[in-house]
């Protein structure tokens, strides 16, 4: 069952079983996405993904509850272009502390990061272990779409360079342009075919491309956009269904429900 955390009272969340809820904390960015798209382009295609998720029946054995979502961030890779925010590392952290640590005071026991920008990758899949410690939370980053890049094998989306598909590119303009045409101006799109260079990990927006972009914009579709959350969508309900599975087995869990069934 899909549920927005928002949408339920106080004594709605406390009847919820710890055992069989899953918090899921969407976290994107605010940031310039190239001349053509706007700022907001992460957190849309978040939001876009979780609706789209829509289409597929809700997990029985488990309440998946969408907490409101992050939109600021970690975006100081952007900060040479105007309309990007970002936060200090330091302020970062301490907004996730200080969520993890009211929803573990609740008792809750299962977070899952649904992370649309790159720039916050680094801290969401490196501290969980320190956060399991300190909160006694079970934590799963699902880092989205990049890690994503099986789809190059889907009929229809082939001809994608995951390589070369790093920001503002015809994935994210192509995601867009089937989700709110409106607000994408494609007469500003370009081809600007950047491949980052791994051993250069403080790069920032500017360092190869004038225009923020990175990617062929100029390609963009709205067949794409549908072929692409089609599979996104797809492969994070699958995940999900996989993670609601895995987490029984972790630690006494199992242990727990059977236990309360001898009882
Ligand atoms: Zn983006």
């Amino acid at each position: 069952m899909y549920v927005e955390y928002r949408s339920l009272s106080a004594p709605q969340l406390a009847a919820l079983d710890r055992r069989t809820t899953f918090l899921l904390l969407p976290v994107s960015s605010t940031e310039q996405h190239g001349p053509h798209l706007p700022v907001g382009t992460d957190a849309i295609i978040g939001r876009t993904i979780l609706e789209d998720l829509a289409a597929f029946e809700a997990p029985e054995n488990a309440t998946l509850l969408c907490l409101p979502p992050l939109t600021y961030d970690r975006s100081a890779e952007h900060m040479s272009f105007p309309g990007t925010v970002t936060l200090r590392p330091a302020t970062f952290l301490s907004v996730l502390e200080d969520l993890l640590s009211s929803v573990a005071a609740h008792g809750f026991r299962y977070v899952i990061f649904l992370n649309t920008h790159g720039g916050n990758t680094g801290m969401l899949t490196g501290l969980p272990q320190v956060w399991k410690r300190q909160f006694g939370l079970k934590i799963f980053d699902l880092e989205a779409p990049q890690p994503w890049s099986d789809y190059n094998t889907v009929p229809g989306l082939t001809h994608i360079q995951p390589e070369l598909e790093i920001h503002a590119g015809e994935k994210e303009t192509s995601i867009l342009l089937s989700r709110c045409p409106e607000l994408v101006e494609m007469d500003k799109a370009r081809n600007v075919p950047v491949r980052l260079p791994p051993w250069y990990t403080c790069w920032s927006s500017d360092d190869f491309s004038p225009l923020g972009i990175w990617g062929n914009a100029a390609d963009a579709k709205p067949e794409t956009g549908a072929l692409l959350r089609e599979y996104y969508a797809k492969t994070l309900h699958e995940t999900l269904l996989e993670i609601i599975n895995c987490a029984a087995d972790i630690g006494n869990e199992t242990a727990d429900l059977e236990l309360e069934g001898l009882q």
